[in-house]
Order: structure tokens, then sequence, then C-alpha cells
């Protein structure tokens, strides 16, 4: 839950003492997020579980709120992560309740998830 006034608490905004170990990995999302504004991570289906994609810095660069998918081919949900990702970067908000249903053929809406 963000309190208010929204304050980043991301590894950009905050030395939480372990920036030397960042791998390979974690520099290259870092420097998405500095470069296009946010990164998106795909986990594709396996045996455990469909597969899903989230987006990285979207709250650190346009204090949107982080959004993820389900279930969809990755590189389908990767692109209309991208989508929602540059109309948030347009001054778009994003708020639980939206239908985006033009971002893919599917129905596709924005829910709030509790963590
Ligand atoms: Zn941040």
């Amino acid at each position: 839950m963000y309190h208010d006034p929204f304050e980043c608490r991301c590894v950009i905004c905050h030395d939480y003492g372990d920036r030397a170990e960042a791998d390979q990995v974690d520099l290259r999302v870092i420097g998405d997020v500095q470069r296009y504004g946010w990164h998106v991570v795909m986990v594709p289906e396996d045996d455990i579980g469909p597969g899903f994609a989230y987006t990285i810095g979207l709250a650190h660069t346009h204090g949107a709120p982080e959004l993820a998918m389900f279930g969809l081919d990755v590189r389908d949900m990767h692109r209309m992560l991208n989508t929602l990702g540059e109309r948030a970067a347009a001054g778009a908000v994003l708020e639980s309740g939206q239908k985006h249903h033009d971002v893919t053929e599917h129905p596709a809406g924005i829910w709030t998830a509790e963590l």
C-alpha cells in the first residue's frame, strides 16, 4: 500500500547496502528503468503455472502503479504492458476498475492487488 505522498522505495532511489551485489540482470533492469522509464519482466508458462509479465519502474519514473498480466503469451503481454506504460508516460492515470480492451483482443482491465 502506497503512502501519500508517494515515496519511491526502489533501489535507484535508496541504497539498501547491496548495490555492490547487483548482477547483470539487476543492472539491465536498472538501466532500462533509467533509459526507458520501466522494464517488463516476462515469465513464460511452465509445468508449475501460466505465464505472466510485470513492470518494474512505472512507479519510480511516473508515479504510476506497477502492472502485471497473466495467462497470455508473454510476448503479447510484454507489448500490452509497454502500451499501458506509454499511456502512463503520456500522463494517463491508470486506476483499478479501468477497462483497456484496445490493447488486446482479450478483455483487459486493471484491478488492484493487495500485497
Ligand atoms: Zn525509485
